[in-house]
Parts: structure tokens; sequence; C-alpha cells
């Protein structure tokens, strides 16, 4: 999932919509300053580049809905860390042999 561009994770979250586009959809906004900035109300509207949103991509199913919930930008980060932390199945986690090598070790010095 790491390597899901923006709308590659919306599709993924919320299906897709073949027949519009997100520049077509009430969540779609943009912002004039001295430049044009595009989000997705959705995805979240941070004044960071990793919330630009462009018009010609295919809409997810959250096209026309209103959403009420956490920005998905707020919750991608939370995806990973949970997907980080899962091990693999059938996959051991050194992590926790790590910190138990390492509790080990310490009471070994602490006996010595
Ligand atoms: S809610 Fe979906 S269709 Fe609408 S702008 Fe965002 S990504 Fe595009």
């Amino acid at each position: 999932m790491k390597h899901l561009r923006k709308i590659q994770l919306m599709h993924h979250l919320f299906g897709k919509r073949e027949d519009h586009k997100c520049g077509q959809c009430s969540n779609f906004r943009e912002y004039r300053y001295e430049n044009i900035y595009r989000k997705c109300k959705v995805y979240g509207c941070t004044s960071s580049e990793a919330s630009d949103w462009a018009k010609s991509w295919q809409a997810c199913g959250m096209f026309g809905e209103s959403y009420g919930g956490v920005p998905v930008i707020k919750n991608r980060v939370n995806l990973y860390e949970k997907e980080a932390e899962a091990p693999i199945e059938g996959q051991q986690s050194l992590f926790c042999e790590d910190k138990q090598a390492a509790a080990a070790l310490k009471e070994r010095e602490n006996d010595g």
C-alpha cells in the first residue's frame, strides 16, 4: 500500500466511478491565489502539495457524496503504520525478538 498514489488510495478505499472525473465532483476544490491549487475535500485540503489534486483523475466512489469523516490524508499515515507493524503471515517479528534479546542481555549484565 505504501506506493499507492493518492487517487489509487481513494479508489482502493471507495471504489472507482468510471463515468466521472474528479473535476466534476462536489468534493473537488479549486483555490486561486498567485497559483491555482486543486484539492479533494475527502482526501484533505492541506497547504502541502501532498494533497494537490487533478481535475482529470478518474472519480472515486465518493463522487458527489458528502463526507463527514477524517480526511484520508490524516489516516494515510495510520494505514502505513499499521501495515508496517503487522507482520506478514508466517513471518516472525524480529522487533520482538530483538526486544527479548536486549532484555536477556541486560539481565545478564546486571547479574554479572
Ligand atoms: S471525492 Fe473522489 S471523485 Fe470527488 S474529487 Fe475526491 S477523489 Fe475525486
